[in-house]
């Protein structure tokens, strides 16, 4: 196995054309769990590791450039008042030294229904872009056309991942994870949710309960249309208990689970409405404080 250490992004671009095939690896994570199981025998390793500026991570105020090798420990530390939702989704990542390697990017190019920082992004709304490079240029794409299959992205064989670009939080965040016990687990489902007052949407991610992370598209319509409809944005009113209910009923019927081993697709479902209910709950009682206390 030939073992590629491009000391420069440009060398890894020129690296990752010239061997397609070559297994990026970062963290290492995955991809070290997965040579030692023999699932894969890439004919290359392409080791990112001393490409600094990957581990690098950048805000203008309105959006986070966060490199893709920033590991979850730091996205907690230094990005959870930007990025709520996507920092209590690194918390609930494996343990302190999954944490201190484990990264987004990598997250991304494993692709796994169950990574935890699938729902945070696509809750955090449509402008959430990844950053592909190649030695032709730099594609950005939309996050919610970046899944596509079970462990399958949308990145080219000779695609690497700089970045990814989350708009800023304008409003509160959540992030909710059901495993078999708290820590080191692999989520039976996920939800994450995220409240956009500045332009009048509402975000949703579940993972774990489809072939790919996905949001709930009618439940996110059916919320936005309540908020706005009964001038719910400005007032910070009460949602009611309809409205609370029905959004869960929606995110379950988002969902398309499969029974496994970690759990049946009746419970994920069941759990996801759960999970759906709560953290509209939570984030709405926290823009209502917000309401309030700018009132
Ligand atoms: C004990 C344990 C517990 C875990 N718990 C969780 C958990 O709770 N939640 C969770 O979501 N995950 C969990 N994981 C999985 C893993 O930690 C995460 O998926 C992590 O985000 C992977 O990041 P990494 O940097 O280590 O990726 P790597 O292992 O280095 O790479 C993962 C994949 O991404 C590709 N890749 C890496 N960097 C790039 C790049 N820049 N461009 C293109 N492709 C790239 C690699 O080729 C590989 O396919 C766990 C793993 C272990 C071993």
């Amino acid at each position: 196995m030939e073992f590629l250490r491009p000391a420069t992004w440009d060398e890894a671009l020129a690296a990752k054309a010239e061997h397609p095939t070559a297994l990026p690896i970062s963290g290492g994570t995955d991809v070290m769990v997965e040579m030692n199981f023999d699932v894969h025998r890439p004919s290359a390793i392409l080791d990112l590791n001393r490409i600094t500026e990957l581990t690098e991570w950048s805000g203008d105020g309105a959006a986070v450039r966060l490199g893709a090798a920033v590991p979850y420990a730091r996205i907690i530390e230094e990005l959870s008042g930007p990025l709520p939702g996507l920092a209590l989704a690194a918390h609930t990542v494996g343990s302190p030294q999954i944490r201190n390697r484990g990264s987004v990017g990598g997250n991304l190019g494993a692709a796994s229904p169950a990574g935890d920082s699938h729902p945070a992004l696509l809750a955090a709304g449509r402008d959430v872009l990844v950053e592909a490079h190649s030695v032709r240029g730099v594609r950005l794409i939309p996050i919610d056309d970046f899944y596509l299959g079970v462990k399958r992205n949308s990145l080219e064989p000779d695609e690497l991942i700089r970045a990814v670009r989350i708009p800023v939080a304008d409003g509160p965040q959540q992030f909710s994870k059901i495993g078999t016990r708290n820590a080191m687990v692999i989520a039976v489902c996920a939800f994450g949710f995220a409240l956009h007052p500045k332009d009048g949407t509402v975000g949703t991610g579940i993972g774990s309960a489809a072939p790919t992370p996905r949001r709930a598209v009618a439940a996110e319509e059916y919320l936005a249309g309540e908020l706005a409809g009964r001038g719910l944005w400005e007032s910070g009113g009460l949602l009611g208990p309809e409205v609370v209910q029905r959004f869960g009923e929606l995110v379950k019927g988002a969902a398309s689970p499969i029974d496994d081993v970690r759990g049946t697709a009746d419970y994920r479902r069941h759990a996801l409405a759960v999970m759906a209910r709560r953290t509209l709950t939570w984030c709405w009682n926290d823009y209502r404080k917000q309401i309030r206390s700018a009132a």
